[in-house]
């Protein structure tokens, strides 16, 4: 019996040459994205998402419906663009103009469109990144409410899901997060050792880290004598 990703996976290969389908991976892997929404749309094109699909055909449930309309199975194109909520925070997103090709295409045109031609989603930027960050977020707040029984409608989850994905990108921009051109500094190993003052002397040594994004930062400090207690 072939799965739903292996045809998934034996259409991809049928529509697209070698050369293609290398560009479009290379495509995901310089996406402007974090690592995990990386991950998150490598997996969601080749199927693996852990929906009730997924978990039918491992024998993980009897059930493959969508435990959100109750219609029909629950696919990752389903979870992603056509489920009721997935596709009414689309329908705002997507100039009317457009939608009827976005919302027409099956899965595999789909990832295709959206990753390589920046003219799909009618937006000003990186649309490909843009997308990806979308259908992360969406994804994500379909399984708080699934799972934690957390539900907006439509209007929040709208504005949630493109307010976050946005802070992403103009964090992108300004560099401060996800900058690949830190990895590119030179770098050298430096060894360090704890030296202790003279007698009569406390020394306060300490770190701290802060998420730019969020603005939550934290601290600590270790104060010892001469005698490093
Ligand atoms: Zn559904």
């Amino acid at each position: 019996m072939v799965s739903f990703q292996q045809v998934q996976l034996i259409r991809l290969s049928h529509q697209w040459t070698r050369q293609n389908q290398q560009v479009f991976w290379q495509k995901i892997l310089h996406l402007n994205v974090p690592e995990r929404v990386r991950v998150f749309v490598w997996l969601a094109v080749k199927g693996k998402l852990s929906t009730n699909s997924v978990r039918k055909f491992r024998h993980l449930t009897y059930d493959d419906k969508c435990p959100e309309c109750k219609e029909v199975p629950e696919t990752n194109f389903h979870c992603l663009r056509d489920c009721v909520v997935a596709k009414a925070v689309w329908s705002k997103i997507i100039p009317s103009n457009r939608q009827q090709q976005f919302f027409g295409v099956e899965v595999d045109e789909w990832f295709q469109k959206n990753l390589m031609d920046n003219s799909q989603g009618g937006w000003p930027g990186d649309w490909a990144s843009y997308f990806c960050l979308l259908t992360w977020y969406i994804w994500k707040c379909r399984n708080d409410t699934v799972f934690k029984g957390i539900r907006m409608s439509p209007s929040t989850l709208h504005n949630y899901v493109t307010s976050k994905a946005s802070e992403w990108i103009k964090a992108w921009e300004s560099g401060k997060v996800g900058n690949r051109s830190i990895n590119k500094l030179p770098r050298s190993e430096i060894l360090i050792s704890w030296s202790a003052l003279p007698g009569g002397y406390v020394k306060l040594n300490s770190d701290g880290a802060a998420q730019i994004t969020s603005g939550v930062a934290n601290a600590r400090g270790v104060l010892r004598n001469s005698y490093g207690d």
